[in-house]
């Protein structure tokens, strides 16, 4: 019996690719599953990680990406979020309850820095900002109720290196979990499970998408047993990942080395050509020797990442000018993405900091934050040295 019009547009056959397979992973755009029994469906509903169900709880695209990630990471088990504080919320809201205590680290990207505000007003947990991110600041700093030490691998926009080694010991002698947000070093660069972390995050909006067109974030956990609750936290938080930004993501990850290579290579010609010039009072960079965290960069990293920030001589407004004199380097909120990208800390992402909290974080009024991208080198360096004129530096 041939279906109406009606019926006919809604059931549409699927091509069957039969004994060949695609070399991309498939966009599986599609938010359910249908079951050729009731009993598969209810078994399905009651094992919701056994057959693809319903898309907030998985879908072959997300997991694909899933696996990829957690290769690369070296962990056991993964979830995809539709954002990078996705992660970081599941991940928190996991292992924290109210009474307990969190040690992080002195600078911390913005929004999670806000998330824990958050959870110590509304939640009392409680928190404890290091200064100098020391293991020994770190052991005095821990409590019997400490459930979480949050790092990043290399700081926002500070470009500090942690100790990781040192620190995740410290949490481990004590209980607590290590959670180290990555975004910034990648898995190319860093595999923080290696160095003791349990879990890693990303913002897979940055480098692992790396061309700025997805949003979204991913939480790796080193064994597979630290993964079940904070899956089915995710699952109930519902900050669950879109196939197609995972989708997007995945065609990014194939030329995560390739692109790194170049972020790395273009960032430590900027930072040494930037160091050089008589308008610039300061520059930050893990790849060059007077980086404060030189030798812990050159222990955990295998590169020193594309993130420069520069703070040219004359002070906040200085900074503010040569970050608006810039041409081919875009003015932009974000970083990791195949072009470059400029940010002035103190008057936009940190403007709620006063002259002393931006001190104690460590960023300079005239910081400019450049996320240097895979252009030609060349061209980078005369759009930055144009722009250190404008700045009157
Ligand atoms: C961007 C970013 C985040 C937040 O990720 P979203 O995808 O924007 O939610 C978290 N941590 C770091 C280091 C980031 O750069």
């Amino acid at each position: 019996m041939s279906a109406h019009f009606a019926t006919r547009t809604v059931h549409t056959a699927g091509a069957d690719p039969g004994g060949s397979r695609p070399t991309t992973a498939p966009l599986y755009q599609g938010h359910q599953f249908r079951f050729d029994s009731a009993e598969r469906l209810a078994a399905a509903f009651g094992d919701q990680r056994g057959d693809f169900f319903y898309g907030r709880y998985g879908n072959p695209t997300v997991r694909t990406l899933e696996e990829a990630v957690a290769g690369l990471e070296g962990g056991a088990a993964a979830t995809a979020f539709s954002s990078g504080m996705g992660a970081i919320s599941a991940v928190l809201l996991e292992k924290l309850g109210s009474g307990d205590h969190v040690v992080a680290q002195s600078c911390l990207y913005g929004g999670t820095h806000a998330l824990l505000e958050e959870l110590a007003a509304k939640w009392g947990v409680a928190v404890t900002r290091l200064e100098t991110d020391t293991a020994a600041e770190a052991r005095a700093a821990m409590r019997p109720e400490t459930r979480v030490l949050l790092l990043e691998t290399i700081a926002n926009p500070t470009t500090r290196v942690c100790d990781l080694p040192a620190l995740s010991a410290e949490a481990a002698a004590r209980g607590a979990a290590t959670v180290v947000d990555n975004t910034f070093a990648t898995p190319l660069l860093c595999r923080p499970i290696e160095h003791g972390a349990d879990v890693v995050v990303h913002s897979t909006s940055k480098y692992l998408s790396g061309h700025g067109d997805a949003v979204g974030g991913i939480a790796v956990s080193a064994r597979a047993d630290q993964h079940e609750g904070l899956w089915s936290r995710a699952v109930n938080l519902g900050a669950c990942a879109d196939p197609f930004a995972a989708w997007l993501t995945l065609r990014g990850l194939q030329t995560l080395a390739l692109r790194m290579e170049r972020h790395c290579a273009n960032a430590l010609d900027l930072a040494t050509r930037l160091a050089a010039h008589p308008g610039v009072e300061r520059v930050h960079y893990p790849g060059l020797d007077d980086h404060p965290d030189r030798g812990t960069a050159g222990r955990l990293l295998d590169g020193a990442g594309g993130i420069v920030a520069v703070e040219p001589a004359g002070g906040r407004e200085s900074g503010r000018r040569f970050a608006e004199a810039l041409r081919l380097v875009a003015l932009g909120p974000s970083l990791g993405d195949v072009r470059s990208l400029a940010l002035h800390p103190a008057s936009t992402s940190h403007a709620a900091l006063g002259a002393a909290e931006l001190a104690a974080a460590g960023i300079g009024g005239a910081t400019v934050r450049i996320s240097v991208g895979v252009e030609d080198a060349a061209d980078l360096w005369a759009d930055v040295e144009q722009a250190l004129v404008q700045a009157g530096a």
